[in-house]
C-alpha cells in the first residue's frame, strides 16, 4: 500500500526523536505524548509561528526556513536560562514536495541534535506555508531569567553584532552571495542557550533580539518599570557594520532585529562574571547601557524614528 501524505512527512521526521530522549516516557504514535518534567524544575514553554512572506522571505531555502522555525524558538529559551527538553511541530504545507521536506527537515534536525532537544508530537495540514514550533525547556527552581528584574543602576548588555542580521537581509534581496558573513547571520541565527544558562543567577533580566535592539530593551524597561538609557558610542558597531556609514549602522544596530542574540541587564557587580562567561563561551558581548529611572528605552542623540527599516519579524509577542 503506497503511504498515505501524512505517512509520508512523518517519515521526513521520523530522525528528530532520538529513543534515548530525556523525560519522553512515550513519544511519537499515540493520540499524545507523555513527557516527565525533571523532579524538582520549573517548567518553561514557548509557540512561535513562522508564516511564509511574514516572518521570512520567500526565497529561503528549506534548510535555512527549517533552521530558523526552531532556532527562533531555542532563542526564547535562551532568554530564560533554559534548558531545551521537548518540542511539537505543527506544519501547514501547499502541497507534498518531498525535496522540500527533506531539507526542511535536515536544517531543523541538525540544529534540534545540536542543542539536544527532542521532537514529540506534530500535526500536518494543507494550506498556505506556515510552521508553528512550541518549545519546552526546564530551568532550576526559580532561577529563570525573565523580563521584569532590572533595576536602576543595573548595566545593559548585548551578545554579538545586533544590526548584522538585518544588514545581511538588505544583500539578501540586492542578490549578494549567502557565505557573506552578515548574509548568513540572516540565514543561520544561533540561539545562545549556553550564555542564557551561565547568566542564570548573574543577570537580573533577559530577552532575545527578534524585534530590534531598542524596541527589545524597551520590553525589559516596561516590564520592569525602569528606563534605559543605550550608549551609541558603547554599541559593537564593528566588521561589516563598521564598513558602513555611522547612520546605517546604527539604525540596523537598534532597529534592525531578527538578530536573536541576548539582551541582558545586570548589577554591575556581576560585570567581571559575565565578561569570563563570554570570553570562555568565545560570544563577543559588550556592556552598551544603563538602566535609570523613567520609562521605555532611548539612545541619547540618535533619532530612531522614520528610520523606516521593515524586518521579517513583525510581532511583538516572543
Ligand atoms: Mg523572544
Amino acid at each position: 500500500m503506497p503511504l498515505s501524505e501524512f505517512q509520508l512527512i512523518a517519515r521526513y521526521f521520523a530522525g528528530l526523536s532520538p529513543p534515548d530522549a530525556e523525560g519522553v516516557v512515550l513519544g511519537i504514535g499515540d493520540d499524545a505524548a507523555i513527557l516527565r518534567p525533571p523532579p524538582g524544575e520549573d517548567l518553561l514553554v514557548s509557540i512561535d509561528t513562522l508564516v511564509a512572506g511574514v516572518h521570512f522571505p520567500p526565497f529561503l531555502s528549506p534548510r535555512a526556513i527549517g533552521h530558523r522555525a526552531l532556532a527562533v524558538n531555542l532563542s526564547d529559551l535562551a532568554a530564560m536560562g533554559a534548558r531545551p527538553l521537548w518540542f511539537t511541530l505543527a506544519l501547514t504545507l501547499p502541497e507534498v514536495d518531498e525535496s522540500w521536506l527533506g531539507g526542511f527537515a535536515d536544517g531543523l534536525g541538525t540544529l534540534a541534535a545540536r542543542c539536544g532537544i527532542a521532537l514529540v508530537g506534530g500535526d500536518t495540514t494543507r494550506g498556505p506555508l506556515s510552521i508553528t514550533i512550541q518549545v519546552h525547556g526546564a530551568a532550576a527552581p526559580g532561577r529563570a531569567l525573565r523580563r521584569d528584574g532590572a533595576r536602576v543602576g543595573d548595566s545593559l548588555w548585548v551578545t554579538g553584532r545586533p544590526g548584522l542580521a538585518a544588514l545581511g537581509l538588505q544583500r539578501l534581496q540586492a542578490g549578494v552571495a549567502d557565505d557573506d558573513p552578515a548574509c548568513a547571520a540572516f540565514l543561520w541565527p544561533e540561539p545562545r542557550l549556553a550564555f542564557g544558562r551561565g547568566l542564570a543567577g548573574l543577570a537580573s533580566a533577559a530577552i532575545d533580539v527578534s524585534d530590534g535592539l531598542l524596541a527589545d530593551a524597551g520590553h525589559i524597561a516596561e516590564r520592569s518599570a525602569v528606563g534605559i538609557e543605550i550608549d551609541a558610542t558603547l554599541l559593537p558597531l564593528e566588521g561589516a557594520l563598521g564598513a558602513i556609514p555611522l547612520s546605517e549602522a546604527l539604525a540596523l544596530c537598534l532597529t534592525g532585529g531578527d538578530d536573536y542574540e541576548l539582551c541582558f541587564t545586570a548589577p554591575a557587580a556581576a560585570s567581571a562574571a559575565i565578561a569570563g562567561l563570554a570570553a570562555a563561551q568565545g560570544l563577543s558581548c559588550r556592556r552598551i547601557g544603563t538602566v535609570v529611572p523613567g520609562v521605555g528605552a532611548r539612545c541619547a542623540g540618535v533619532e530612531t524614528t522614520g528610520m523606516g527599516y521593515q524586518h521579517f519579524r513583525e510581532s511583538a509577542d516572543g
